[in-house]
């Protein structure tokens, strides 16, 4: 392994309107630590000139380093494949849009230096994005926290800082439907936050939208928590308590009234009530059987096209089968 100390990770997607800019404000902050780094940027199928670019900017600049899938794979697995090929002592993820300010990575740097493993960026204010945006990512970090028992920091993204046994342990993860930030709580060691201000997008146009952003919040909750599931069994608790209560008022009505015939309406409330109620349930289940179903499937996580400044491949362990040893 070469002596590199510090891999920045930028997974991008269609975008060439602001990677040059990116490209020169990484270099800047990273030039500044005096200290050998690589820049690894994984291009998750972008249709623009994003690639070009990369492959010239990788002409001149022999730490640009480019990772070409051969289609879309989503963010996620773009940073996972990132850690898989970063060749670091720390290794950093962050966004190709400047949302993310090049310059706090001096700051995560530093409190590395102090020991920390993992230094995280938490967002203070958000600019440029819609109220719709801010509301409903704050609200799913609360419902996340409040979901699971692990301690998955609120508004934070993936602009981090790992130590190298971090990354390692990450790559153990196999997880099809990934969570990446969750993850890196998972794994533990000494975490830290530092705190900033989000900037607006640089240029271009968010490659999240609404439903993208509802995968990722159902895989966050899906990765860490079982109480979705659990829902079913405390609705049907209650359910058949209510149902009981319920059974006793129509024996009266029955026994000793006549009113019996016009029950049509309170039926057809419990029937739509029921029904619905238990298709919910059967979504949710859905979705946790999807994932199982991703899972037992075992196909490798991502397909590269093809690399730029890599000479060696690295020991990629999640997408190479792994020969099995028996011992005598
Ligand atoms: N991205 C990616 N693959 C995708 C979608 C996004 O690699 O399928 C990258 C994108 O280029 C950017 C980062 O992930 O570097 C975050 O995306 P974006 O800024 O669009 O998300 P937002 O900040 O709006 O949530
Ligand atoms: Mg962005």
């Amino acid at each position: 392994m070469k002596n590199i100390k510090y891999s920045i990770i930028v997974p991008v997607f269609n975008e060439e309107e602001v990677i040059q800019k990116t490209y020169q404000r990484l270099t800047t902050v990273m030039n500044s630590t005096n200290a050998p780094y690589e820049l690894l940027f994984i291009n998750d199928g972008s249709k623009d000139k994003t690639e070009e670019i990369l492959v010239e900017l990788g002409r001149n600049d022999k730490k640009v380093k480019l990772i070409n899938f051969s289609r879309n794979f989503g963010h996620q697995v773009a940073i996972s494949a990132g850690m898989d090929y970063a060749q670091g002592e720390a290794v950093v993820i962050i966004d190709a849009d400047l949302q993310d300010p090049p310059e706090l990575i001096l700051d995560m740097i530093d409190k590395w230096m102090e020991g920390y493993d993992v230094i995280y960026a938490k967002r203070l204010s958000r600019k440029g994005e819609s109220f719709f945006k801010k509301q409903s990512a704050s609200l799913f970090y609360r419902t996340l926290r409040s979901m699971t028992d692990i301690d998955i920091p609120l508004d934070t993204g993936d602009f981090r800082l790992m130590d190298r046994k971090v990354v390692e342990e990450m790559k153990g993860l196999h997880e099809k439907n990934r969570f990446v930030r969750g993850m890196a709580s998972w794994v533990g060691f000494r975490q830290t936050a530092i705190e900033y201000e989000r900037d607006a997008r640089a240029a271009g146009e968010t490659k999240y939208p609404l439903k993208r952003m509802l995968k990722l919040s159902m895989d966050g909750i899906t990765s860490f928590s079982y109480k979705p599931l659990k829902l079913a069994s405390y609705a049907g608790a209650f359910l058949s308590i209510a149902g009981l209560i319920y059974m006793f008022y129509v024996f009266y009505l029955n026994i000793f009234t006549d009113a019996t015939v016009p029950g049509w309406s309170s039926l057809i409330i419990i029937q739509l009530f029921f029904s619905s109620f238990v298709l919910i349930l059967l979504g949710i289940m859905g979705e946790y059987i999807g994932r199982i179903y991703d899972e037992t499937k075992n196909r490798p996580l991502y397909i590269v096209r093809d690399y730029y400044g890599l000479e060696e491949r690295n020991t990629l362990r999640r997408n190479k089968p792994v020969p099995i040893t028996l011992k005598k």
